[in-house]
Protein backbone atom coordinates (compact mmCIF):
# COMPACT_ATOMS: atom_id res chain seq x y z
CA UNK A 1 0.00 0.00 0.00
CA UNK A 2 1.76 3.46 -0.68
CA UNK A 3 1.22 6.05 1.44
CA UNK A 4 -1.42 8.21 0.04
CA UNK A 5 -3.29 5.20 0.55
CA UNK A 6 -2.67 4.33 3.96
CA UNK A 7 -3.11 8.27 4.98
CA UNK A 8 -6.72 7.73 3.33
CA UNK A 9 -7.63 4.62 5.44
CA UNK A 10 -6.27 6.50 8.54
CA UNK A 11 -8.92 9.06 7.77
CA UNK A 12 -11.77 6.76 7.03
CA UNK A 13 -10.95 4.79 10.33
CA UNK A 14 -10.87 7.95 12.26
CA UNK A 15 -14.52 9.48 10.59
CA UNK A 16 -15.69 5.80 11.83
CA UNK A 17 -14.34 5.79 15.54
CA UNK A 18 -15.98 8.86 15.52
CA UNK A 19 -19.27 7.93 14.74
CA UNK A 20 -19.31 4.60 16.28
CA UNK A 21 -18.97 6.47 19.54
CA UNK A 22 -20.94 9.33 18.94
CA UNK A 23 -24.06 8.11 17.15
CA UNK A 24 -25.98 5.23 17.32
CA UNK A 25 -25.87 2.50 14.88
CA UNK A 26 -28.54 1.72 12.44
CA UNK A 27 -27.67 -2.16 11.32
CA UNK A 28 -29.14 -3.53 7.96
CA UNK A 29 -31.42 -6.29 10.18
CA UNK A 30 -32.94 -3.29 11.50
CA UNK A 31 -31.48 -4.10 14.54
CA UNK A 32 -30.29 -0.50 16.15
CA UNK A 33 -27.51 -0.82 18.42
CA UNK A 34 -26.93 2.20 20.84
CA UNK A 35 -23.37 2.61 20.74
CA UNK A 36 -23.29 5.32 22.43
CA UNK A 37 -19.64 5.27 24.49
CA UNK A 38 -19.29 1.66 23.43
CA UNK A 39 -15.75 1.04 23.36
CA UNK A 40 -14.50 -1.44 21.30
CA UNK A 41 -12.27 -4.07 22.74
CA UNK A 42 -12.94 -7.54 21.11
CA UNK A 43 -12.36 -9.18 18.10
CA UNK A 44 -14.14 -12.95 16.77
CA UNK A 45 -13.28 -13.65 13.48
CA UNK A 46 -14.62 -16.36 11.49
CA UNK A 47 -12.82 -17.99 8.78
CA UNK A 48 -13.95 -20.61 6.27
CA UNK A 49 -10.64 -22.07 4.85
CA UNK A 50 -11.09 -21.66 1.11
CA UNK A 51 -14.24 -19.84 0.89
CA UNK A 52 -15.70 -17.42 -1.28
CA UNK A 53 -18.73 -16.47 -3.08
CA UNK A 54 -19.65 -19.79 -4.61
CA UNK A 55 -19.21 -21.79 -1.19
CA UNK A 56 -21.58 -19.17 0.29
CA UNK A 57 -24.11 -19.21 -2.10
CA UNK A 58 -24.08 -22.57 -2.55
CA UNK A 59 -25.03 -22.82 1.16
CA UNK A 60 -27.74 -20.39 0.69
CA UNK A 61 -29.32 -22.43 -1.67
CA UNK A 62 -29.21 -25.83 -0.03
CA UNK A 63 -29.59 -24.34 3.91
CA UNK A 64 -31.81 -21.59 3.53
CA UNK A 65 -33.72 -21.19 -0.24
CA UNK A 66 -34.16 -19.22 -3.13
CA UNK A 67 -35.66 -16.48 -0.63
CA UNK A 68 -33.45 -17.13 2.21
CA UNK A 69 -29.90 -15.69 3.83
CA UNK A 70 -27.34 -17.14 6.05
CA UNK A 71 -26.77 -16.00 9.20
CA UNK A 72 -23.21 -15.36 7.91
CA UNK A 73 -24.82 -12.90 4.57
CA UNK A 74 -27.33 -10.96 7.23
CA UNK A 75 -24.12 -9.26 9.14
CA UNK A 76 -25.00 -5.80 7.85
CA UNK A 77 -21.48 -4.61 6.68
CA UNK A 78 -20.06 -6.54 3.38
CA UNK A 79 -16.97 -6.15 1.32
CA UNK A 80 -14.13 -8.02 -0.72
CA UNK A 81 -10.56 -9.01 -0.22
CA UNK A 82 -8.09 -9.51 -2.21
CA UNK A 83 -5.91 -12.31 -1.35
CA UNK A 84 -2.49 -12.50 -3.29
CA UNK A 85 1.14 -13.15 -1.42
CA UNK A 86 4.29 -11.58 -1.63
CA UNK A 87 6.05 -14.68 -3.17
CA UNK A 88 8.60 -14.62 -5.50
CA UNK A 89 7.25 -18.23 -7.29
CA UNK A 90 3.33 -18.12 -7.23
CA UNK A 91 0.36 -15.96 -7.69
CA UNK A 92 -2.01 -17.73 -5.35
CA UNK A 93 -1.90 -17.97 -1.84
CA UNK A 94 -1.90 -20.88 0.71
CA UNK A 95 -3.77 -20.46 4.09
CA UNK A 96 0.15 -19.90 5.62
CA UNK A 97 0.69 -16.51 3.65
CA UNK A 98 -3.01 -15.18 3.82
CA UNK A 99 -3.23 -15.56 7.55
CA UNK A 100 0.27 -13.97 8.08
CA UNK A 101 -1.42 -11.01 6.34
CA UNK A 102 -4.04 -11.01 8.52
CA UNK A 103 -2.13 -11.39 11.42
CA UNK A 104 0.82 -9.05 10.97
CA UNK A 105 -0.97 -6.85 7.95
CA UNK A 106 2.67 -7.41 5.64
CA UNK A 107 1.98 -10.13 2.47
CA UNK A 108 4.83 -12.77 2.32
CA UNK A 109 5.49 -16.36 1.05
CA UNK A 110 3.59 -19.07 0.76
CA UNK A 111 4.06 -21.62 3.92
CA UNK A 112 5.37 -18.77 6.09
CA UNK A 113 3.71 -18.44 9.16
CA UNK A 114 4.42 -14.88 10.99
CA UNK A 115 7.67 -14.48 8.91
CA UNK A 116 8.14 -11.75 5.91
CA UNK A 117 9.37 -12.28 2.41
CA UNK A 118 12.52 -12.62 3.80
CA UNK A 119 12.53 -14.96 7.06
CA UNK A 120 12.36 -12.22 9.61
CA UNK A 121 10.05 -12.51 12.00
CA UNK A 122 7.26 -9.96 12.33
CA UNK A 123 4.73 -9.27 15.14
CA UNK A 124 1.31 -11.43 15.34
CA UNK A 125 -1.51 -10.35 16.78
CA UNK A 126 -2.96 -13.31 18.78
CA UNK A 127 0.84 -12.22 20.87
CA UNK A 128 0.08 -8.89 20.74
CA UNK A 129 -3.42 -8.78 21.51
CA UNK A 130 -2.14 -11.02 24.92
CA UNK A 131 0.76 -8.22 25.45
CA UNK A 132 -2.26 -5.82 25.30
CA UNK A 133 -3.99 -7.49 28.51
CA UNK A 134 -6.62 -9.69 26.56
CA UNK A 135 -7.10 -13.20 26.54
CA UNK A 136 -6.86 -14.92 23.08
CA UNK A 137 -7.64 -18.22 21.55
CA UNK A 138 -8.22 -20.24 18.46
CA UNK A 139 -10.49 -22.91 17.50
CA UNK A 140 -10.33 -24.87 14.55
CA UNK A 141 -11.37 -28.07 12.78
CA UNK A 142 -7.98 -28.35 11.76
CA UNK A 143 -4.78 -29.05 13.68
CA UNK A 144 -5.04 -26.50 16.09
CA UNK A 145 -1.47 -25.84 14.59
CA UNK A 146 -2.02 -25.69 11.04
CA UNK A 147 -1.73 -22.65 9.32
CA UNK A 148 -4.79 -20.17 9.85
CA UNK A 149 -4.12 -20.81 13.85
CA UNK A 150 -0.18 -20.65 13.62
CA UNK A 151 0.53 -17.54 11.97
CA UNK A 152 -1.39 -15.66 14.55
CA UNK A 153 -0.21 -17.57 17.58
CA UNK A 154 3.52 -18.38 15.78
CA UNK A 155 6.65 -17.41 13.51
CA UNK A 156 7.49 -20.08 11.68
CA UNK A 157 9.62 -20.55 7.79
CA UNK A 158 7.67 -23.79 7.31
CA UNK A 159 4.01 -24.29 8.26
CA UNK A 160 4.73 -27.93 8.48
CA UNK A 161 7.16 -27.34 11.88
CA UNK A 162 3.99 -27.96 13.76
CA UNK A 163 5.73 -29.24 16.66
CA UNK A 164 7.15 -26.47 17.29
CA UNK A 165 4.82 -23.96 16.34
CA UNK A 166 2.96 -25.93 19.79
CA UNK A 167 5.90 -25.37 21.13
CA UNK A 168 5.45 -21.54 20.54
CA UNK A 169 2.51 -21.55 21.64
CA UNK A 170 3.29 -22.46 25.12
CA UNK A 171 6.22 -20.57 25.40
CA UNK A 172 5.81 -17.49 22.90
CA UNK A 173 1.74 -16.22 22.34
CA UNK A 174 -0.08 -18.50 25.37
CA UNK A 175 -3.12 -18.49 23.88
CA UNK A 176 -5.45 -19.07 26.98
CA UNK A 177 -8.06 -21.18 24.43
CA UNK A 178 -6.67 -23.67 22.28
CA UNK A 179 -9.62 -26.02 21.14
CA UNK A 180 -9.38 -28.27 18.17
CA UNK A 181 -7.53 -31.64 16.52
CA UNK A 182 -3.47 -32.38 15.96
CA UNK A 183 -2.82 -34.22 18.85
CA UNK A 184 -0.07 -36.01 16.94
CA UNK A 185 2.08 -33.04 16.81
CA UNK A 186 1.83 -32.22 21.12
CA UNK A 187 3.77 -35.47 21.60
CA UNK A 188 6.63 -37.69 20.99
CA UNK A 189 6.45 -41.07 18.96
CA UNK A 190 5.47 -43.66 20.80
CA UNK A 191 3.52 -42.30 23.05
CA UNK A 192 -0.15 -42.35 21.39
CA UNK A 193 -2.06 -39.85 23.78
CA UNK A 194 -5.91 -39.61 24.32
CA UNK A 195 -6.91 -40.46 19.93
CA UNK A 196 -4.69 -43.92 19.34
CA UNK A 197 -1.98 -43.54 16.71
CA UNK A 198 -2.58 -45.72 13.36
CA UNK A 199 -6.41 -45.87 13.65
CA UNK A 200 -8.48 -47.55 10.88
CA UNK A 201 -9.75 -44.79 9.12
CA UNK A 202 -6.17 -43.41 8.66
CA UNK A 203 -3.74 -45.53 9.36
CA UNK A 204 -0.93 -42.95 8.82
CA UNK A 205 -2.08 -40.69 11.95
CA UNK A 206 0.48 -41.22 14.98
CA UNK A 207 1.85 -39.05 17.33
CA UNK A 208 4.98 -37.57 15.87
CA UNK A 209 6.32 -34.27 17.47
CA UNK A 210 9.85 -33.78 17.99
CA UNK A 211 9.63 -31.06 21.24
CA UNK A 212 9.04 -33.67 24.20
CA UNK A 213 5.58 -34.04 25.82
CA UNK A 214 3.72 -30.62 25.20
CA UNK A 215 0.49 -31.95 26.85
CA UNK A 216 2.19 -32.56 30.21
CA UNK A 217 3.93 -29.19 29.81
CA UNK A 218 0.50 -27.49 29.20
CA UNK A 219 -0.53 -28.97 32.29
CA UNK A 220 2.53 -27.49 34.23
CA UNK A 221 2.03 -24.11 32.64
CA UNK A 222 -1.80 -24.30 34.31
CA UNK A 223 -3.72 -25.17 30.84
CA UNK A 224 -7.15 -27.83 31.77
CA UNK A 225 -6.25 -30.64 29.33
CA UNK A 226 -9.73 -32.29 27.52
CA UNK A 227 -9.95 -34.35 24.72
CA UNK A 228 -13.71 -35.67 24.33
CA UNK A 229 -16.77 -33.34 24.71
CA UNK A 230 -17.90 -34.29 28.33
CA UNK A 231 -14.78 -33.27 29.41
CA UNK A 232 -14.80 -29.78 27.36
CA UNK A 233 -18.63 -29.43 28.85
CA UNK A 234 -17.36 -29.76 32.33
CA UNK A 235 -13.91 -28.19 32.03
CA UNK A 236 -13.83 -24.68 34.56
CA UNK A 237 -12.75 -21.35 33.30
CA UNK A 238 -9.60 -20.51 32.88
CA UNK A 239 -6.44 -21.68 30.16
CA UNK A 240 -8.25 -24.77 28.31
CA UNK A 241 -6.59 -26.89 25.95
CA UNK A 242 -8.75 -29.58 23.79
CA UNK A 243 -7.28 -31.88 21.15
CA UNK A 244 -9.97 -33.84 19.53
CA UNK A 245 -8.27 -35.67 16.99
CA UNK A 246 -4.98 -37.23 16.00
CA UNK A 247 -5.06 -34.63 13.17
CA UNK A 248 -7.89 -32.60 11.50
CA UNK A 249 -11.81 -33.53 13.24
CA UNK A 250 -12.69 -34.82 10.15
CA UNK A 251 -11.09 -36.99 6.98
CA UNK A 252 -10.62 -35.61 3.62
CA UNK A 253 -11.20 -37.76 1.16
CA UNK A 254 -13.07 -37.77 -2.49
CA UNK A 255 -16.99 -39.09 -2.64
CA UNK A 256 -17.24 -42.66 -1.32
CA UNK A 257 -13.25 -43.09 -0.14
CA UNK A 258 -13.92 -43.11 3.28
CA UNK A 259 -14.51 -39.13 3.45
CA UNK A 260 -16.14 -38.29 6.72
CA UNK A 261 -16.91 -35.22 8.46
CA UNK A 262 -18.62 -36.01 11.33
CA UNK A 263 -16.13 -33.88 14.20
CA UNK A 264 -16.87 -35.46 17.81
CA UNK A 265 -17.00 -31.98 19.40
CA UNK A 266 -18.40 -29.21 16.23
CA UNK A 267 -17.23 -26.07 15.89
CA UNK A 268 -20.20 -24.34 17.62
CA UNK A 269 -19.89 -26.03 20.82
CA UNK A 270 -15.78 -25.30 20.97
CA UNK A 271 -16.66 -21.73 19.65
CA UNK A 272 -19.62 -21.06 22.49
CA UNK A 273 -16.87 -22.68 25.14
CA UNK A 274 -14.30 -20.42 23.98
CA UNK A 275 -16.55 -17.47 24.30
CA UNK A 276 -17.67 -18.20 27.66
CA UNK A 277 -13.85 -18.51 29.29
CA UNK A 278 -12.49 -15.55 27.35
CA UNK A 279 -15.48 -12.88 27.83
CA UNK A 280 -14.69 -13.10 31.74
CA UNK A 281 -11.95 -10.96 30.65
CA UNK A 282 -13.22 -7.32 31.27
CA UNK A 283 -10.39 -6.31 29.09
CA UNK A 284 -11.34 -7.69 25.69
CA UNK A 285 -10.24 -11.48 23.81
CA UNK A 286 -9.39 -11.69 20.32
CA UNK A 287 -10.52 -15.13 19.75
CA UNK A 288 -10.00 -17.18 15.69
CA UNK A 289 -12.44 -19.55 14.59
CA UNK A 290 -11.92 -21.52 11.64
CA UNK A 291 -13.57 -24.29 9.77
CA UNK A 292 -11.00 -26.24 8.20
CA UNK A 293 -13.44 -28.44 5.95
CA UNK A 294 -14.88 -25.89 3.52
CA UNK A 295 -11.33 -25.70 2.07
CA UNK A 296 -10.03 -30.04 2.98
CA UNK A 297 -13.09 -30.97 1.09
CA UNK A 298 -12.70 -28.50 -1.80
CA UNK A 299 -9.49 -29.64 -2.50
CA UNK A 300 -11.21 -32.81 -3.57
CA UNK A 301 -14.00 -31.68 -5.07
CA UNK A 302 -16.58 -33.07 -2.50
CA UNK A 303 -19.50 -30.67 -2.32
CA UNK A 304 -21.16 -33.01 0.04
CA UNK A 305 -19.07 -32.84 2.67
CA UNK A 306 -18.44 -29.18 2.28
CA UNK A 307 -21.81 -28.28 2.46
CA UNK A 308 -21.89 -30.26 5.33
CA UNK A 309 -18.73 -27.69 6.28
CA UNK A 310 -20.51 -25.51 5.39
CA UNK A 311 -23.54 -25.64 7.60
CA UNK A 312 -21.06 -25.98 10.80
CA UNK A 313 -19.74 -22.99 9.75
CA UNK A 314 -23.40 -21.24 9.61
CA UNK A 315 -24.21 -22.48 13.48
CA UNK A 316 -21.34 -21.44 14.78
CA UNK A 317 -22.04 -17.91 13.07
CA UNK A 318 -24.93 -17.94 14.37
CA UNK A 319 -23.22 -18.93 18.41
CA UNK A 320 -21.39 -15.74 17.33
CA UNK A 321 -23.95 -13.39 16.16
CA UNK A 322 -25.70 -13.98 19.84
CA UNK A 323 -22.72 -13.69 21.64
CA UNK A 324 -22.42 -9.94 20.08
CA UNK A 325 -26.16 -9.54 20.31
CA UNK A 326 -25.62 -8.60 23.95
CA UNK A 327 -21.64 -7.69 23.77
CA UNK A 328 -21.82 -4.68 21.76
CA UNK A 329 -18.09 -3.88 22.09
CA UNK A 330 -17.10 -7.15 19.71
CA UNK A 331 -16.65 -6.93 16.03
CA UNK A 332 -17.53 -9.99 14.34
CA UNK A 333 -16.02 -10.78 10.88
CA UNK A 334 -16.58 -13.60 8.76
CA UNK A 335 -14.77 -14.75 5.78
CA UNK A 336 -12.24 -17.20 3.96
CA UNK A 337 -8.83 -16.71 3.68
CA UNK A 338 -8.45 -17.80 -0.12
CA UNK A 339 -11.25 -19.39 -2.50
CA UNK A 340 -10.30 -23.70 -3.12
CA UNK A 341 -11.40 -25.34 -5.68
CA UNK A 342 -12.48 -23.13 -8.61
CA UNK A 343 -16.03 -23.74 -7.47
CA UNK A 344 -19.47 -22.23 -9.53
CA UNK A 345 -23.06 -22.90 -8.58
CA UNK A 346 -24.76 -23.90 -11.97
CA UNK A 347 -28.21 -25.07 -13.14
CA UNK A 348 -28.53 -28.96 -13.55
CA UNK A 349 -27.89 -30.40 -16.91
CA UNK A 350 -27.65 -33.96 -19.06
CA UNK A 351 -23.95 -33.21 -19.64
CA UNK A 352 -21.02 -31.93 -17.76
CA UNK A 353 -19.52 -29.32 -20.22
CA UNK A 354 -16.24 -29.40 -17.89
CA UNK A 355 -15.98 -33.42 -18.39
CA UNK A 356 -14.43 -35.86 -16.19
CA UNK A 357 -12.79 -35.62 -12.71
CA UNK A 358 -10.99 -33.56 -11.14
CA UNK A 359 -13.39 -31.12 -12.78
CA UNK A 360 -16.80 -33.43 -12.22
CA UNK A 361 -19.63 -31.52 -11.03
CA UNK A 362 -21.14 -32.87 -7.66
CA UNK A 363 -24.91 -32.89 -7.56
CA UNK A 364 -27.25 -32.24 -8.31
CA UNK A 365 -28.07 -30.98 -5.00
CA UNK A 366 -32.11 -29.20 -3.37
CA UNK A 367 -32.50 -26.12 -3.13
CA UNK A 368 -34.15 -25.65 0.51
CA UNK A 369 -38.10 -25.57 0.19
CA UNK A 370 -38.30 -25.38 -3.21
CA UNK A 371 -38.89 -27.81 -6.35
CA UNK A 372 -35.69 -26.81 -8.24
CA UNK A 373 -32.34 -28.44 -7.51
CA UNK A 374 -28.29 -27.30 -8.14
CA UNK A 375 -24.95 -28.27 -9.41
CA UNK A 376 -21.32 -27.56 -8.17
CA UNK A 377 -18.52 -27.50 -10.66
CA UNK A 378 -15.02 -27.41 -9.81
CA UNK A 379 -12.24 -26.32 -12.15
CA UNK A 380 -9.35 -27.14 -10.16
CA UNK A 381 -8.32 -29.05 -7.12
CA UNK A 382 -6.23 -25.92 -5.76
CA UNK A 383 -6.93 -22.62 -4.40
CA UNK A 384 -7.65 -20.03 -6.68
CA UNK A 385 -6.92 -15.90 -6.64
CA UNK A 386 -10.64 -14.85 -6.38
CA UNK A 387 -11.93 -12.68 -4.01
CA UNK A 388 -13.30 -13.25 -1.01
CA UNK A 389 -16.44 -11.99 0.70
CA UNK A 390 -16.07 -10.89 3.85
CA UNK A 391 -19.31 -9.71 6.56
CA UNK A 392 -18.71 -7.55 9.77
CA UNK A 393 -21.12 -6.04 12.18
CA UNK A 394 -19.88 -4.31 15.51
CA UNK A 395 -17.32 -1.78 16.06
CA UNK A 396 -15.12 -0.88 12.83
CA UNK A 397 -17.24 -3.00 11.03
CA UNK A 398 -17.85 -0.33 8.45
CA UNK A 399 -14.52 -0.06 7.37
CA UNK A 400 -14.91 -3.56 5.78
CA UNK A 401 -16.95 -1.87 2.92
CA UNK A 402 -15.42 -1.24 -0.51
CA UNK A 403 -12.68 -3.80 -2.00
CA UNK A 404 -8.51 -4.20 -0.17
CA UNK A 405 -6.22 -6.16 0.05
CA UNK A 406 -6.74 -8.77 2.85
CA UNK A 407 -3.77 -6.85 4.78
CA UNK A 408 -6.63 -4.49 5.63
CA UNK A 409 -8.32 -7.04 7.82
CA UNK A 410 -5.68 -6.73 10.06
CA UNK A 411 -5.23 -2.85 9.70
CA UNK A 412 -8.62 -3.01 11.25
CA UNK A 413 -9.05 -5.66 13.85
CA UNK A 414 -5.43 -3.77 15.48
CA UNK A 415 -7.37 -0.31 15.92
CA UNK A 416 -10.09 -2.78 17.36
CA UNK A 417 -7.71 -4.40 19.58
CA UNK A 418 -5.85 -1.64 20.46
CA UNK A 419 -2.52 -2.52 19.05
ZN1 LIG B 1 -6.15 -25.36 0.87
Amino acid sequence: MDFSHRRCLLAVAVTAVAASVVTPVLLADSTTVASRGVRATSVILINGDGMAAAHREAARLYLAGLDGQLAMDRLPVSGQLTTSPHDPSTAVTDSAAAATAWATGVRTYNGATGVDVDGRPLAVLGQQAKAAGKSTGLVTTAQVTDASPAAFFSRTADRSAQDEIARQYLTFSRPDVVLGGGEDWWLPRGTPGAWPDKPAEDPSEGSRGTRGDLVEQARRDGYHYVSNAEQLASAPRGRLLGLFANEEMFQQRPEGEGDVYSPPVDLATMTGKALDVLGANGKGFFLLVEEEGVDEFSHHNNATRVLQSMRSLERTVEVARAYVATHPDTLLVVTGDHECGGLTVENTSDTDESGSAPSAEDGPFPVHGSTLRFVMDWTTTGHTGVDVPVTAEGPLAELFTGKHPNTHLHDVLARVLGI
